[in-house]
């Protein structure tokens, strides 16, 4: 089956294979590795190596930490600014649900501003260039480059001057290429384009660590989980050693330069194969603005959306069902997606619009 569903975890066949081949004897322990001390020198070994392949991968400099850690992406909506926002007020850009909830938690712990809403046009592109009031004082400029839900994406950065760019790219990071260095904070959930849930990584420039406050229970301090090597507590072993296999087999790939054309021409695939649909499928983004990774759309006719589920999913096309929030279909094409499993999708739906159009 070609798994289109925006996650937990779209993970390529060459590393689950690996996965289970080391279940019951991972490299030579006679153990899991979840079974192993993620103290001992196996475990610390695959950890030291995880991160030098994603420095390598992203082009990652000493000036930012990399923190494998918890929490779930939401755990940092708040935990960003406990750390980073020292009393000054946050800006935050919104270009669908998740920039939303990232804004709303942030204010139980910071000052908000709203610096940009696409809400008004229901999250269908991003703010126009002229409506984004950044504050120059602002202790981060807060986006998120890829909103799962909406299938927005920002192909560009705003440029926020001296205020650092604080970057949700739990749905988006190692899709492409980065320019690390324009980016004061990166945080994403493992379990959509990285590995299994439970891990978050984080990119951070290390003058910011030292902003958080001396009142900040060391538990939530990125300054200690980089002191430590996010090994401050128990790590989420298991996902940090399958997300380590999938840096490697993106080295194999050809790296993100590589991963960034095959996920464009997915991606330009499918929407070709909406737009010329005659408006049996449509996607209602501003083509400015579509993402390369979540693609929602809608057929003319949402009494079909069930007909269209079950047949794709006998079609052994699976989790195309679309957000509760926008409805219809969504297929996210992560990079564990193949252009096969994208050329199958298409051919299928326009078999589906050739007998039910
Ligand atoms: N941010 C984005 C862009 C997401 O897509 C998601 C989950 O889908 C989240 C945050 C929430 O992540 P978590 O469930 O790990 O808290």
């Amino acid at each position: 089956a070609f798994n289109f569903s925006a996650g937990p975890a779209a993970l390529p066949d060459a590393v689950l294979e690996r996965v289970r081949d080391e279940m019951l004897d991972w490299n030579g322990t006679g153990a899991s590795v979840m079974e192993v001390s993620h103290r001992g020198a196996a475990f610390e070994a695959m950890a030291a190596q995880s991160e030098q392949d994603l420095r390598e991968l992203l082009g990652i400099g000493d000036d930012h930490a990399v923190l494998f850690l918890q929490g779930g992406a939401t755990q940092h909506f708040v935990q960003v600014p406990m750390n980073i926002a020292h009393g000054a007020s946050a800006d935050y850009v919104i270009t669908g649900h998740w920039g939303a909830r990232a804004a709303k938690l942030a204010s139980q712990v910071c000052s908000v501003r709203i610096a940009a809403s696409s809400a008004q046009g229901g999250f269908r592109g991003l703010p126009a260039a002229g409506d984004w009031q950044l504050d120059r004082n602002a202790a981060y400029v807060h986006i998120t480059p890829n909103e799962t839900i909406h299938g927005v994406e920002m192909h560009g950065l705003p440029d926020t001057g001296a205020v650092p760019i604080v970057a949700d790219m739990s749905s988006t990071l190692l899709s492409r290429p980065l320019d690390i260095s324009r980016y004061g904070l990166i945080y994403a959930c493992a379990q959509k384009n990285i590995g299994p849930s439970g891990l978050v990584l984080l990119i951070v420039r290390r003058d910011l660590l030292s902003r958080a406050p001396d009142s900040l229970p060391e538990i939530f301090r990125y300054d200690r989980h980089a002191a430590q090597r996010s090994l401050l507590n128990t790590p989420a072993t298991f996902s940090w050693y399958v997300s380590a296999l999938v840096f490697r087999w993106l080295r194999e790939q050809g790296g993100l330069q590589a991963m960034a054309q095959r996920n464009q021409a997915k991606a330009a695939a499918l929407y070709a194969a909406i737009d010329g649909s005659g408006g049996f499928y449509r996607n209602e983004v501003d083509p400015a603005a579509r993402s390369w990774m979540n693609v929602p759309f809608q057929l003319r006719d949402p009494g079909l959306d069930s007909t269209f589920l079950a047949e794709s999913a006998a079609a052994g096309l699976i989790g195309l069902k679309g957000h509760r929030v926008v409805g219809g279909m969504r297929a996210s094409l992560y990079n564990a997606m193949t252009m096969a499993g994208v050329g199958q999708l298409v051919d299928f739906m326009a078999d589906f619009a050739r007998r039910h159009g």
